[in-house]
């Protein structure tokens, strides 16, 4: 069965049992938890580039 990684923490969520997820750009994202969520909901650029390189260099923390 297949797992999926919450983006905010990390932790690998399955996406049959967890009832929090929430759709960005026509992919869904699956949470371990509603702060998770919230997180990501607040900033989702913040979480997705983590999974490719940066190349530039503008900084928004
Ligand atoms: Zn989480």
């Amino acid at each position: 069965m297949p797992t999926v990684i919450d983006p905010v923490c990390k932790m690998v969520v399955n996406p049959k049992t967890t009832k929090f997820k929430t759709e960005y750009y026509g992919r869904t994202y699956y949470f371990c938890c509603q702060e998770c969520l919230d997180e990501f909901e607040k900033n989702p650029e913040k979480y997705l580039a983590t999974s490719k390189t940066t190349t530039h260099s503008k900084r928004e923390d």
